[in-house]
C-alpha cells in the first residue's frame, strides 16, 4: 500500500535546492520537467516499490523540499541504469539527478555512516552479481551460476543474523 504522504509546510521548502542541484553535473536540465511520468513508467526500481517515483522526486526538488529528499533512503535505491534519462522527452538527466543528491546527502551529513557503510557494501555486492550474470550470458558455465547463488545466500544469512 503507498504510503502517506506528510504534509507539505511553506516554511520549511528551501527554494534554492533546485539551483543547487542543477549546478550539479547533469542536473542543467531538471527545470526542463513537464511532469510527463514517462521516466517512472520505465523505471525497474518503481516497478518493485511503487513509492520510489523519479517524477514525484524531480516535483519535490523544484518545490524545495531539500530536507525531505535529501534524507530520503530513496536517493539510495536508484540502479544508475539511465533508462529514465534515455525515455525522458525533456532530456532531463534524472540519473545524474540522483548521483548530485547522494553527494549533497554526503556533504550535507544526511545520510548516516553505518548506512553509508552498508550502502557502499550493497553496492559491491551489485557488481560482483552483476558481473556472474554478465559472464553467465557469454559463457553459459553453470559455476558462474553457483558463485552468484551462493552470493545471494550468504548476504541474505547475513541479513538475518
Ligand atoms: S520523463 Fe522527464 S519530463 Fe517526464 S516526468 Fe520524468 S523527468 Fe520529467
Ligand atoms: S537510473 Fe535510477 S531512476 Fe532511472 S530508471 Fe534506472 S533505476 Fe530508475
Amino acid at each position: 500500500m503507498p504510503e502517506e504522504e506528510p504534509v507539505v509546510q511553506v516554511g520549511d521548502l528551501d527554494l534554492r535546492f533546485a539551483d543547487e542541484v542543477a549546478s550539479q553535473p547533469g542536473g542543467e536540465h531538471i527545470r526542463r520537467c513537464f511532469a510527463c511520468g514517462t521516466c517512472a513508467a520505465g523505471c525497474p526500481i518503481t516497478e518493485v516499490d511503487p513509492d520510489y517515483n523519479p517524477r514525484k522526486i524531480v516535483r519535490q526538488i523544484l518545490f524545495g523540499m531539500r530536507d525531505e529528499v535529501l534524507s530520503s533512503p530513496r536517493i539510495w535505491y536508484c540502479l544508475v541504469c539511465y533508462r529514465c534519462y534515455a525515455r525522458c522527452p525533456q532530456k532531463v538527466n534524472f540519473t545524474d539527478v540522483m548521483r548530485a543528491l547522494r553527494y549533497l546527502a554526503i556533504k550535507g551529513r544526511h545520510a548516516p555512516s553505518d548506512v553509508l557503510k552498508r550502502i557502499e557494501e550493497l553496492d559491491r555486492l551489485a557488481q560482483s552479481l552483476r558481473h556472474n550474470l554478465v559472464q553467465y550470458s557469454f559463457e553459459k558455465r553453470s559455476e558462474l551460476l553457483d558463485a552468484f547463488r551462493n552470493k545471494v545466500e550468504e548476504q541474505l544469512k547475513g541479513m538475518s543474523t
